[in-house]
């Protein structure tokens, strides 16, 4: 019987693109760095950011620090696949290393929020996976930002009052997961990841192989 497996020529795909949404300390940079450890075939997007480096977050790993003047050079050249005012800082997404990636059959995480996610929704349409993660609940995630350590009382006060508006957008998302355990947590976004892999239209062998499976000349 004619297989499909994951080695098999025909099993080529387009890379797609996911995105992780949350209120800030639900878990997002946590799990996307889990799967980028564990997944060959996905690449991190890294944003360009105004906002100040965090202990311990480094240039070009977690975000390419700019400032003011650069992030507007890079609106005006068209740089950003978009981009978007969060807290008081700018974050945008790099075109070119998307567009690579997704021609490389390579799959592309995103950690940007929901004003990002419908505007690459608007850009890529079925390119792209919308994956929105809840905390358990307010308290938790105001514990896990004191736990992480990386902000500020009045900071994390701040992330605080907007995690509500943050999670009004969760009905705009293909899959809603609650992070109360990680690895469970993780696991869920695995599958997502392995259903989406398997869509039809990403498939893009599909076709010459069912055209030969059908003729009776696979191997
Ligand atoms: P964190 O959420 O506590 O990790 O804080 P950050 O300052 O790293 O990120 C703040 C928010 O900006 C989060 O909701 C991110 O998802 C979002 N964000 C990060 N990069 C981008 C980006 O390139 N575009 C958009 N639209 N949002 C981004
Ligand atoms: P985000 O990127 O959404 O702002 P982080 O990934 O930085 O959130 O997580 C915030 C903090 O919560 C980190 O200290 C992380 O280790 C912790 N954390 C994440 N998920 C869980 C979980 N399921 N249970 C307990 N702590 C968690």
């Amino acid at each position: 019987m004619a297989e499909l497996t994951s080695s098999h020529p025909h099993r080529r795909r387009r890379g797609l693109l996911i995105v992780l949404s949350s209120p800030s300390g639900a878990g997002k940079s946590t799990i996307s760095r889990m799967l980028l450890e564990a997944d060959p075939h996905i690449t991190m997007s890294v944003s360009a950011t105004t906002r100040p480096k965090r202990p311990g977050e480094v240039e070009g790993r977690d975000y390419h620090f700019v400032d003011e003047t650069e992030f507007q050079r890079m609106i005006q050249e068209g740089e950003f696949a978009e981009w978007a005012p969060v807290f008081d800082h700018h974050y945008g997404s790099p075109q070119a290393p998307i567009k690579a990636a997704l021609r490389e059959g390579r799959d592309v995480i995103f950690d940007i929020d929901w004003q990002g996610t419908q505007q690459l929704h608007a850009a890529m349409g079925e390119d792209l996976v919308r994956v929105f993660i809840l905390p358990p609940s307010m308290k938790e995630l105001e514990r896990r930002l004191h736990e992480r350590g990386t902000d500020s009382d009045e900071v994390i006060a701040s992330r605080m009052q907007r995690a509500a508006a943050e999670i009004s957008h969760w009905a705009e998302y293909d899959y809603v997961l609650i992070n109360e355990d990680m690895d469970g947590c993780l696991e869920e976004v695995r599958s997502i990841l392995a259903a989406e892999r398997l869509k039809r239209w990403r498939q893009a062998g599909l076709v010459s192989f069912v055209r030969d499976l059908v003729a009776g000349s696979t191997a």
